[in-house]
């Protein structure tokens, strides 16, 4: 099983971590449960997937779906027995009538788990996520973490130039950029997107324009599922918010109210499809970030929204999923974004409708993002872990938020020369050694006798190249010795030391000994000899 993405500062992190149950400690007559957030985010406690290993192989499952799911975990004397589906769900089926239940997939496999997860991978890049462009994830600039809210054109700008400078390939506006958006109010305004003249005097078309003469491409943040309760949307069509017992389903930012937008309601669906299709065409966004800070919690249960009353927060999960659909079709090439306050809605249903996931609002520090991707790689592709660097310019820092897509959220425009020579170095690291291997296979070496260390190894799908990624926290031992994996025992290969450039050789059943400085990290690139 694997905990949710839910923003945690503890080390080792909560988010995406690994919960094992052994059968002969556990229980036969108790079943396990798991479940989505009270809040109905699929992810914000556990994520809806497990893998059950024993005899050489196993079985690995999922549910495709983005809201209410629960999982029992039972042992009984003919095996495991594992259920996965909706829960808190009602419907009436009229006779002949049918109804679209959640996809789920089953894999087989052979292998231990990073086996299965590599597998997994490759089936949803072929079969589930959308396509994805040439040279992804690109790097992106985002601005949050470094002036959250408080953003104008100039100041955006200035950062742009920096970031193009130092190989970012989409900068991405954050909230912040709508009109009456006050810094001290998460909810004000909420559900009208408009552009911002005061801060944006060229408009957003005119600020992407030039982001795209930087050689970027230009992203742009929104919430649409969130409305400001005194706000237009909400005042003018009261009858599209969610509801339960005839009470709007909300939630409180100090002392406003926001609401939340029933999808299950068609007319909803069509006003929020072409508003965020007029945002994308108006302002020229080519990445659109999606985020979902609150939930629907047991769901709207209104009788005039066509959906039924035990079915509302299925009905807004379809409802966004037709949403998204929409969007797609009508913006060819747009980038989707997904994220619900960091990884609250990071599922495989989500996957089908984002180009990339932004993991977790816990960011900080670089041991809680390698655990972030080492987690959610088993369930997601490499290429959607979305990590950022913020202020610590050195390569253990960027190189730990290397395991997926690689980003930068820091006020550049204070970083020293040399600082952002480290970093452009870095970013033409991760361009031209990391990146290229995400779609391949996935190892990881550490083990937990390995304390304080992490090691990961990315091999090219058909080349045998491959690159091994070693950090070592303050604590650890100075070294240690790793097998790795994917390649053939019967070759030698050549590794070569990047920070060093000072080369070795191996033979492919030998062990590696690993050894760094504390709180670094080496990156070796091995290659057939040939
Ligand atoms: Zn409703």
């Amino acid at each position: 099983m694997l905990r949710g993405g839910a923003y945690d500062d503890a080390l080792p992190p909560k988010g995406y971590a690994l919960q094992t149950l052994d059968r002969l400690s556990y229980s036969l007559s108790r079943p396990r449960v798991y479940a989505s957030a009270g809040d109905g985010r699929s992810t914000g406690e556990f994520v809806p997937w497990f893998c059950l290993q024993g005899g050489g192989g196993g079985v690995m499952g999922a549910l495709l779906w983005s809201g209410h799911w629960r999982m029992e975990a039972r042992y009984t004397p003919a095996g495991a027995r594992m259920a996965l589906g909706l829960s808190n769900f009602e419907h009436l089926l009229a006779p002949g009538g049918a109804l679209q239940l959640p996809r789920a997939l089953l894999l087989g496999f052979s292998g231990d788990l990073d086996e299965a997860a590599n597998a997994l991978r490759v089936w949803e890049l072929r079969y589930l996520a959308p396509p994805i462009p040439e040279n992804w994830p690109w790097v992106q600039y985002n601005h949050w973490y470094a002036y959250e809210g408080d953003i104008d054109e100039a100041r955006l700008l200035a950062e742009a130039e920096i970031a193009a400078r130092v190989g970012c390939e989409v900068f991405v506006i954050d909230d912040g950029w709508f009109a009456g958006r006050r810094p001290d109010s998460y909810v004000s305004w909420w559900g009208q997107w408009r552009e911002d003249r005061s801060r944006f005097p060229s408009g957003l078309w005119g600020f992407g324009e030039r982001i795209r003469q930087l050689g970027m491409r230009f992203g742009l943040w929104v919430e649409p599922e969130r409305v400001d309760m005194q706000g237009e949307v909400a005042t003018e069509h009261p009858e599209w918010l969610a509801a339960r017992d005839g009470v709007p389903i909300t939630r409180r930012w100090g002392d406003e109210i926001a609401g939340h937008l029933c999808l299950g309601n068609p007319d909803v669906q069509d006003w929020m499809a072409s508003e965020v299709v007029r945002v994308v065409h108006e302002y020229g966004v080519q990445w659109l970030k999606w985020d979902y800070n609150m939930g629907y919690a047991a769901g709207c249960n209104r009788e005039d929204h066509g959906h039924q009353a035990g079915d509302g927060h299925y009905a807004h999960t379809m409802g966004l999923y037709r949403v998204l659909a929409t969007v797609r079709e009508s913006c060819p090439g747009l980038i989707i974004e997904n994220c619900a306050s960091g990884g609250h809605r990071a599922d495989l249903g989500m996957l089908t409708h984002s180009h990339i996931q932004w993991l977790s609002d816990y960011t900080h520090r670089a041991a809680s993002c390698r655990r972030h991707v080492q987690g959610a790689g088993y369930y997601l592709p490499l290429q959607w872990l979305n990590a950022w660097v913020l202020e610590g310019a050195d390569a253990y820092e960027f190189r730990s938020r290397m395991g997926g897509a690689l980003g930068i959220s820091a006020r550049l425009g204070s970083w020293s020369q040399q600082q952002l020579e480290l970093l452009a170095r870095g970013i033409a690291e991760y361009k031209a050694v990391i990146r290229p291997l995400l779609s391949g296979h996935r190892s990881l070496l550490s083990s937990p006798w390995h304390e304080g260390w992490d090691v990961w190894q990315l091999c090219h799908p058909r080349s045998g190249e491959f690159t091994i990624l070693a950090f070592r926290d303050p604590s650890a031992i100075s070294s240690v010795r790793v097998a790795p994996r994917s390649i053939s025992p019967e070759e030698d290969y050549i590794l070569m030391n990047l920070d060093t450039g000072e080369s070795f050789q191996m033979h492919g059943k030998g062990l590696l000994e690993i050894s760094v400085a504390r709180h670094a990290s080496v990156l070796l690139i091995g290659k057939l000899v040939s």
